[in-house]
């Protein structure tokens, strides 16, 4: 027996006056999404409730992981993903890339992203400042260095003793656009005495303004102001996270896996996990990523490699969704139906193997608020015995609607971390 799961990252969502009242998922036609649901399907909640809703959140409890007892924060997933193990008595940190303008002597953030900065322009400057003198002596004194990868997006880890991460508030970026950053500098909520925590909120508050300082004339910015672009001129950690140590995944399953996606957050997730995470060239995140060497590399696990379990993880509807284009995020579902999910039941059904395939969204993201929601998702679980069967007895291969609505009478599974013993018919 063969395990597949494929998660649309954020495909659900609510009615949509643009859709007559429909959701995406309902709106579409989408036969292969509809095969998968014939066979069997329900409600997950997927975000325990209280938890924010997210991709880390989500996918954690779909991998088996309850993340109110394992959950320290997002940039530590994100480091694992990027093979970064973080080791005891350090902390992680997401570090975007941001544009901020001078206003009056205040600085006002423009972008959580700097513009989307990407390719050799990110790696120039974020080379350019750890190279910097002033600027790296103060990374040594704070304990902190800094994966440079080449999107807005990378990784710090500190060395520190403070164990009192919620006494200091690092402000998500994207929550405070077109602010002035002054009140949403690192700051201490409550003064604990926890001198470690205080001296890296310190340190984190005058490195983001030295890197300001040594990026705002850089050379790549004026180029890229001369071309109408916003600049990426200052550096915001964020995220902050404690060593995170998963349960193995074939230990608790007995299952071997591998997992294929292209963001480090689900790498990191699997990886610390114990699953394999190849990398496939083309796969982007984006509505025009690699969906054929997606679904292949996920084949050649299961059919050449002799894993017992898959994953394909596919981030563009939740990017759609977060940027409030329908048209796009309606796109990137139906490619997923005709792109991904056809041809692993054609191709599986043909390998001759019994398997069962999962399909869920993570999460809601909604078009509406252009943010993750944390009510509960569809999913569904294909069975190549239960269409065999039918088949045999002269029925059509059954199929049902997927979608919200047409699952709104089943029944609510409560624990999203149930759902892998689902997949696998295990108690
Ligand atoms: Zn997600």
């Amino acid at each position: 027996m063969k395990y597949v799961l494929v998660i649309g990252d954020g495909m659900a969502d609510t009615a949509l006056t643009a859709l007559d009242g429909q959701t995406p998922l309902e709106a579409l036609t989408l036969p292969a999404f509809d095969r998968v649901a014939g066979c069997a399907c329900g409600r997950v909640r997927t975000v325990p409730e209280g938890l924010a809703p997210g991709s880390d959140t989500a996918i954690l409890s779909i991998f088996g992981n309850d993340p109110r007892t394992c959950y320290t924060g997002r940039s530590v997933l994100e480091a694992a993903g990027m093979g970064i193990v973080l080791p005891d008595g350090s902390i992680s940190f997401r570090v975007n890339l941001c544009a901020v303008e001078d206003i009056n002597g205040g600085l006002t953030i423009h972008s959580h992203n700097g513009g989307n900065i990407h390719g050799e322009e990110a790696l120039e400057l974020m080379n350019n400042l750890i190279a910097n003198p002033a600027f790296a002596k103060k990374m040594k004194d704070a304990g902190l260095a800094i994966q440079v990868t080449d999107t807005f997006r990378h990784i710090g880890v500190m060395e520190s003793a403070a164990r009192d991460l919620a006494a200091v508030c690092l402000t998500e970026p994207h929550n405070v656009l077109e602010r002035d950053i002054a009140p949403y500098l690192p700051y201490m909520v409550v003064d604990t005495g926890d001198a470690a925590a205080l001296k890296l909120c310190a340190d984190i508050r005058e490195l983001m303004l030295m890197s300001y300082e040594v990026l705002k004339n850089h050379p790549v910015n004026h180029r890229r102001a001369a071309q109408g672009k916003l600049p990426a001129n200052m550096i915001w950690p964020w995220g902050a996270a404690t060593a995170m140590q998963l349960p193995s995944f074939e230990q608790k399953y007995h299952k071997r896996g591998t997992v294929v996606s292209a963001v480090p957050l689900v790498w990191g997730i699997a990886a610390l996990g114990g699953l394999k995470t190849p990398r496939v060239p083309g796969a982007n995140g984006d509505l025009d990523t690699n969906y054929e060497g997606k679904v292949e590399r996920a084949l050649k696990a299961l059919l050449s490699e002799g894993d017992d379990f898959a994953a394909v993880h596919v981030e563009a509807p939740d990017e759609m969704a977060h940027a409030g284009n329908l048209e796009r995020k309606l796109e990137a579902i139906r490619r997923i139906d005709a792109r991904v999910v056809a041809p692993l039941l054609e191709r599986l059904t043909q390998s001759g193997e019994d398997f069962r395939l999962l399909l869920l969204s993570d999460h809601p993201t909604l078009l509406t608020t252009r943010t993750h929601d944390g009510t509960p998702v569809p999913y569904a679980i294909y069975d190549s015995r239960v269409v065999a069967r039918a088949l045999a007895e002269g029925m059509p291969a059954p199929s049902r609607k997927f979608c919200e609505k047409a699952f709104a009478g089943e029944p609510l599974q409560n624990n999203g971390t149930k759902l892998m013993n689902m997949l696998f018919e295990q108690p």
